[in-house]
């Protein structure tokens, strides 16, 4: 983090950082992401319970820096009602936006707080990582999730 982020921005991530939403193991989940950054230590599991092509629920678990639990955190809360196409496209869209800093006018929502990461490029991964769980979880099969 740095005085470069907008102080708005770093106000809602610095919230979600400290009081994560969704930050629990999700009962009845039918899909899990693991996102794994060895460059800063973020280790976070994405439970999604999917009734067909949309996602019902979204939770996480795991531990990491500020950036990457509040893009969990906003993440979880944002594809809750959307289908796996939607939830692509807004992939997209956001993954262009933490990398050039460029804010679509359409669908990010809050996630526009992420724009300011792509002046720390050491933080994109960060802020993907979970990006990357949600989108395996989507595409992978129906399955019975441990909660062990
Ligand atoms: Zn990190």
């Amino acid at each position: 983090m740095s005085d470069d982020l907008d102080e708005l921005y770093q106000q809602v991530i610095l919230d979600h950082c400290k009081g994560p939403r969704n930050f629990r193991v999700l009962e009845g989940a039918n899909r899990k992401g693991e996102g794994y950054n060895p460059l800063c230590g973020d280790n976070y599991t994405v439970f999604l319970k999917m009734n067909g092509d949309v996602v019902e629920d979204a939770t996480f678990q795991g531990s990491g820096c500020c950036i990457s639990k509040a893009s969990a955190s906003l993440l979880t809360d944002t594809i809750k009602g959307k289908t796996k196409a939607e939830v692509k496209a807004l992939f997209a869209k956001v993954h262009d936006m933490i990398t050039t800093g460029a804010v679509s006018d359409e669908g990010v929502g809050k996630l526009a707080v992420f724009a300011g990461v792509h002046k720390f490029p050491a933080r994109v991964k960060c802020a993907i990582l979970s990006w990357h769980a949600v989108i395996a979880a989507v595409d992978g099969e129906n399955q019975p999730v441990s909660t062990e």
